[in-house]
């Protein structure tokens, strides 16, 4: 997959009119509607300003939820659009439609340097189903697409890949910034490449693993998937997280890595519990697990296992919590892989997602070099796989 991407500083977008793909997709109180965290709106305003400052006149688009074809009052944008006009210091036209008349006239009658914000995406299903006609329909309000939301890159949607089919299409800076960091990151690292991965399933990451192995030097495997891994190990692991369907893959996995001669590490003790609850009592476990207990989180013999693996890497990439940092009681294996990444000295690189919350929770963020705004997205750059919205931009 070429990472390498025209930007949005190669596009020649003054007095034209760009169609800007944002991720305002923003978490929201359920009963009063209010943005409760405007983070991917301040992340967006780089790319706004900057298209703005040259000239343009900016048609902005997004997602928010999942309406699924259905216009849903709660799932408006409008919100947002106030949200951005405060940030932005400026008027956001909103259009009340996407495609329709309202949006038509707005768009045809925007200025350089005005901004419009057309209704959420995702209330035609079109979207979704990356409907040739609906994608053409936003194309022929602009000149220029700009893809700006990473979180979506791996959907083949009508605002994410589709409008490249009629328009010439750049990323915006959010999106430079994923593929030029990950990208790198896969592509050539800076060595030893350590990949930290955790989480609760073996099988959400069986894609992730399969790539690494490829490329990294180390591979350190936490949280609820790491029990079906010591099962084919041959290790008890008591009322632990077990996808019995992946002990045969877990075995096959551990002697390519040996095979590879890629170093593969496992907890060697676990914090473990008699529930899943929050003030479970934590029982500190030396290799097998009694059958009443249930690994929480990676004992403290382990944090020091991985914490060593990744001092002196060259490039660490994590994804997915060393336990169940949710409760608080079980984060110090997430918060110790946190700190060693943070004192580590490499490029770091956090997936989207649980652990980019782990690490933004623990107040760890801004010690890291990258951490990625696409949770799925990040997993799929990570597993190799061809991202549509990605592949879809002129290449540079
Ligand atoms: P994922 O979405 O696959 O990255 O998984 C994240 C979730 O895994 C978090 O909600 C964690 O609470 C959960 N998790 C991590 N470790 C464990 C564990 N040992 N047992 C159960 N769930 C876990």
């Amino acid at each position: 997959m070429n990472y390498n991407k025209k930007t949005v500083y190669d596009a020649d977008v003054k007095g034209k009119k760009v169609l800007l793909r944002c991720d305002f997709n923003v978490p929201q109180n359920k009963e009063t509607g209010e943005i409760t965290s405007d983070k991917r709106i301040v992340a967006a305003i780089p790319s706004i300003r900057y298209l703005l400052e040259q000239g343009a006149a900016v048609i902005a688009c997004s997602h928010l939820g999942k309406p699924k074809g259905e216009w849903k009052s709660k799932l408006t944008l409008a919100p947002v659009a106030k949200r951005l006009s405060e940030l932005l210091g400026q008027e956001v036209i909103f259009a009340a439609d996407i495609i329709g008349e309202d949006a038509q006239a707005k768009a045809a009658a925007l200025q350089p340097g005005q901004i419009l914000l057309l209704e959420n995406l995702r209330f035609d299903i079109r979207e979704e189903k990356n409907g040739a006609d609906f994608a053409k329909a936003l194309a022929d309000m602009a000149d220029v697409f700009v893809s700006d939301a990473f979180g979506t890159v791996h959907r083949a949607h009508a605002s994410t890949a589709g409008v490249a089919a009629f328009l010439p299409a750049y990323s915006g800076l959010l999106v430079d910034k994923e593929l030029s960091i990950m990208g790198k990151a896969l592509d050539d690292p800076k060595r030893p490449f350590v990949a930290v991965l955790g989480g609760a399933k073996v099988s959400d990451k069986i894609n992730v693993i399969n790539n690494l192995l490829e490329k990294a030097d180390t591979i350190i495997i936490g949280g609820g998937m790491a029990y079906t891994f010591k099962k084919a190990q041959g290790f008890e692991i008591g009322k632990s997280l077990l996808e019995a369907d992946r002990i045969d893959y877990a075995r096959d996995m551990i002697a390519k890595a040996e095979a590879k001669g890629v170093q593969f590490l496992l907890p060697v003790d676990n914090l473990c519990a008699a529930e899943f609850s929050a003030d479970a009592e934590p029982v500190l476990v030396d290799g097998d697990i009694p059958e009443d207990l249930m690994g929480m989180d990676i004992g403290p013999k382990t944090a020091e296992l991985f914490a060593a693996a990744v001092k002196g890497a060259g490039t660490i990439v994590w994804n997915g919590p060393m336990g169940v940092f949710e409760f608080d009681r079980f984060a110090g294996g997430t918060k110790a892989m946190a700190k060693a990444l943070a004192e580590s000295g490499a490029v770091t690189i956090v997936g989207g997602g649980d652990s980019a919350s782990a690490v933004e929770k623990l107040g760890f963020a801004d010690q890291i070099t990258h951490i990625s705004t696409g949770g799925g997205a990040s997993l799929e750059f990570l597993e190799g796989r061809e991202l549509p919205g990605v592949a879809c931009l002129l290449d540079a």
